[in-house]
């Protein structure tokens, strides 16, 4: 895109500009320091240009009216309750935490868990029966031969 001149930057700064050219100036506001910086130009010099304010009562009392609007917009919009929001989930599993820790049900918990680990242990598994077997077979040959030794 072709620079945009400080004359444009006028036009975009007083909003005269259709939608699609004010698009295309935004994009290239934020790709292209020496257009930021006629842009710049062009606000400081309109600043100085900016009409001094003829109706004052009228601008207060449209800002007003505007704001007047706004707060009963507000009011008829649905109140967002505490717990709608996300935060207030995070703050309740904190809560129910704490609360599960003092009153004891977690180290409960945690005893279901170590006796189920500890039943797990007491049933002989297939490798441990196994390696029984192969000791007790090695003894028996040991015996064995301290047996032979023995009636040399
Ligand atoms: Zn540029």
């Amino acid at each position: 895109m072709m620079h945009i001149s400080y004359e444009d930057w006028v036009l975009y700064v007083k909003n005269q500009l259709d939608e699609e050219t004010r698009e295309q100036y935004d994009t290239h506001l934020f790709e292209c320091g020496q257009c930021l910086s006629t842009y710049m130009e062009v606000i400081e010099a309109q600043e100085q240009q900016l009409p001094v304010m003829q109706h004052d009562e009228a601008f207060t009392d449209a800002v007003m009216i505007k704001i007047n609007q706004q707060q009963v917009t507000e009011k008829k919009m649905p109140v967002s309750k505490f717990y709608h929001k996300p935060a207030f989930h995070y703050v309740l599993a904190a809560a129910m935490t704490l609360f599960l820790m003092s009153t004891g049900v977690f180290s409960h918990l945690m005893n279901i868990v170590s006796d189920f680990e500890a039943n797990k242990k007491n049933e002989p598994s297939v490798v441990e029966g196994f390696m029984k077997n192969k000791v007790s077979f090695i003894d028996k040959e040991v015996q064995k031969k301290s047996e032979q030794e023995e009636k040399k």
